[in-house]
């Protein structure tokens, strides 16, 4: 119970501001995790009675009805916290429901299988500091399996890889696309490591299951809704990056997307956002982490290899963003970044990366987690 006084302050409106704002209108009503269906069906069903609209909203550990409709019948729907299985009826700021901590307290563990012969089972959000490494782009299998083997050798705990890619240019490289897809299966096969990449389209999010342990929304995709909800009906844990214009706000509503589509395994990333600042590609916002750790019970990661665009920015960043408490990091290796077909400035080699883990290391010590 008293976790939940603190979730309540962390999305419910402070009195003044709800008078005033017009989304408090919201109600929700948290219903305790032992709640029975028919206890949820009572609760609907007066619900409507009172005249608001009621939306069930299913979370890891306990159900929640969001509540649309009048400000005036606000008092009556807060007499429904005497019916058996509520918790508490409460006015809502925030308009995420399911990325909240309020439907899943304390923090959920995304846990990543690689689907292969000996394949890892790989957790995301606990006490263990997760790290994704790999190439920009699939090139070739000689790249991809020599990058797999080289990355975890050195630590790494997932592979990445682009096999679609999101490239400014269309005349640019556009990624191996299945092909590519099967590179990355067949380097997991070699090194059991799971394997991470983007889904741009829809009609791709099939394919790119069927190979990939993690399906990848890059920043440009961030709000593409349809490719929210597509990868939202899938099984596999989704890596959803934040555009590099999106608040915090509507980063969280971008995976309320997902979650509310029934996927639950949604791992967040902070990939930096656009700034009037020159001397990086983008700007890492490291106090999304905090931020984000505070608003939602999902894990949070970051890339230091887009948020920063050069290769010797990515340690320090790197140490700053476990410092920060981030649940992990997304890291691109090449063998030969100076051959590389996109992101070679950003990409470390095997070696430097090898340096990096171990550099790594007393941080994520002093953060109570292990690499
Ligand atoms: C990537 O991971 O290669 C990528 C394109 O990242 P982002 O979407 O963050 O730019
Ligand atoms: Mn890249």
């Amino acid at each position: 119970m008293e976790g939940n006084v603190i979730q309540a302050e962390l999305i419910a409106a402070p009195a003044a501001e709800a008078s005033t704002q017009r989304r408090n209108r919201e109600m929700i009503i948290v219903m305790k995790p032992s709640t029975t269906k028919d206890e949820l069906e009572k609760v609907v069903g007066r619900v409507k009675e009172i005249g608001y609209q009621p939306h069930v909203l299913h979370g890891v550990e306990r159900k929640v009805i969001a509540c649309i409709g009048d400000e005036r019948g606000k008092t009556r729907l807060q007499a429904l916290e005497t019916m058996p299985g509520v918790e508490t009826v409460m006015p809502i700021l925030r308009p995420y429901k399911l990325a909240s901590k309020i439907t899943s307290p304390g923090h959920t563990v995304v846990k990543v299988k690689a689907d292969c012969r000996n394949g890892a089972t790989v957790p995301v959000g606990g006490k263990k500091f997760a790290v994704i490494a790999g190439p920009c782009s699939v090139e070739s299998e000689e790249q991809i399996v020599e990058t797999a083997r080289a990355v975890k050798k050195a630590g790494a705990h997932m592979l990445r890889g682009g096999a679609y890619k999101p490239r400014t240019s269309p005349y640019a490289f556009q990624g191996m696309e299945e092909e590519g897809l099967k590179l990355l299966a067949l380097a997991r096969e070699e090194t059991g490591l799971p394997v991470v990449t983007e889904v741009m389209n829809p009609s791709d999010v099939l394919v790119v299951a069927k190979w990939a342990d993690v399906l990848q929304i890059g920043a440009r995709n961030t709000q593409n809704f349809a490719l929210l909800r597509a990868v939202g009906k899938c099984s596999k844990p989704v890596l959803l990056k934040r555009g590099m214009m999106t608040t915090i706000e509507e980063f969280l509503m971008s995976a309320e997307y997902i979650l509310s589509e029934g996927n639950q395994n949604v791992i967040l990333c902070e990939r930096g956002i656009r700034t009037f600042e020159k001397a990086t590609r983008n700007t890492l916002d490291l106090s999304a982490v905090p931020v984000l750790h505070k608003e939602t019970h999902l894990p949070v990661i970051v890339d230091p290899s887009h948020a920063t665009g050069h290769w010797e920015l990515v340690e320090p960043m790197s140490r700053a963003a476990v410092a920060a408490g981030a649940d992990g990091l997304i890291v691109e290796v090449h063998p030969r970044p100076e051959e590389a077909w996109s992101d070679g400035a950003q990409s470390l080699k095997p070696d430097t990366f090898r340096d990096m883990m171990k550099a790594l290391m007393p941080f994520v010590k002093a953060m109570k987690k292990s690499l």
